[in-house]
């Protein structure tokens, strides 16, 4: 696409899987980009992939820390002009096994998360008079899947904020928008095929088949097929798109 030049992006979650992928398709479009998480060394290990790209460390939970994460981004890019908001972890368990802890770590990673990082990128948004926000919610926040309420709930949360905040900036030329990747071949899937493989006892091989059976394609979705719709809604060209929840699940949802 080629018009994200000198366009500072913030990505979370942007040193693995899913996040990885926007990063450098943002960076290969131009985009300043700065990735976020916990761990500095798979945000390393991406940044070296591509020149331009910042790294700093932070947890989307921590409020604190999310308006520390931006004024490092600003001190290196420059003002945010698009935000992705990727961060996320996927924990399943039955529902009456679904401790009170274990639902309050997907909302807060996956939900609050999303509202922290969303709120504080939006100061910078309204100076320019031009903004993208981006959502990785899940086509788990657009129907259910059994063992993951938790992760259902919070996905389906992150799609209503979209919806909202879309129409409260609808006239600040900044678009809001949410994704929705289906099974990703991705860190994330891996584990949530471990998981299978353990409480069923079914070989990984099987478990793969399952799961990609949910997609009429018969296949995983791949990282680089969730950044292009990222791309394509961080360009001018998506600028009437805004409070929308894009299905990237071959025909799943
Ligand atoms: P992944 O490789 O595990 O990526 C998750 C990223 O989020 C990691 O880089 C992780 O880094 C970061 N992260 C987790 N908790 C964090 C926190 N508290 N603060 C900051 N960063 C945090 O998995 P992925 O599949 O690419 O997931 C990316 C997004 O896509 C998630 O929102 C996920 O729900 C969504 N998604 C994935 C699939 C799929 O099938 N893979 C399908 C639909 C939606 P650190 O651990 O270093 O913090």
């Amino acid at each position: 696409m080629g018009d994200l030049s000198g366009k500072h992006a913030l990505v979370t979650g942007g040193g693995t899987g899913i996040g990885a992928a926007i990063a450098l398709a943002l960076r290969a479009d131009g985009a300043k980009v700065t990735i976020a998480g916990r761990r500095a060394e798979p945000l390393e290990e991406t940044a070296r992939q591509g020149t331009g790209i910042a790294t700093v460390t932070a947890d989307v939970t921590d409020e604190a820390a999310v308006n520390e994460m931006f004024a490092a981004a600003r001190d290196t890019h420059g003002p945010v002009d698009i935000l992705i908001a990727n961060a996320g972890a996927a924990e399943s368990r039955p529902f009456e096994k679904t401790d009170l802890a274990l639902w309050q770590r997907m909302l807060a990673v996956n939900l609050s998360g999303v509202f922290l990082t969303a709120r504080a990128a939006l100061p910078d948004m309204r100076a320019q008079g031009r903004g993208r926000i981006v959502a990785i919610a899940s086509t788990a926040g657009l129907k259910g899947y059994p063992y993951v309420t938790a992760y259902c709930a919070a996905k389906h949360g992150v799609i209503g904020l979209a919806r909202a905040l879309a129409l409260e900036v609808a006239q600040t030329g900044i678009t809001v928008n949410a994704v929705c990747p289906g099974f990703t071949e991705t860190p994330l899937l891996d584990a949530s095929l471990r998981t299978i493989t353990e409480k069923t006892g079914r070989s990984e091989a099987d478990a793969r088949k399952a799961l990609a059976a949910a997609n009429p394609q018969g296949r995983f979705v791949t990282p680089a097929e969730v950044a292009g719709t990222v791309l394509w809604l961080s360009s001018d060209a998506a600028a009437s798109v805004t409070g929308q929840a894009i299905s990237v699940s071959g025909g799943e949802v």
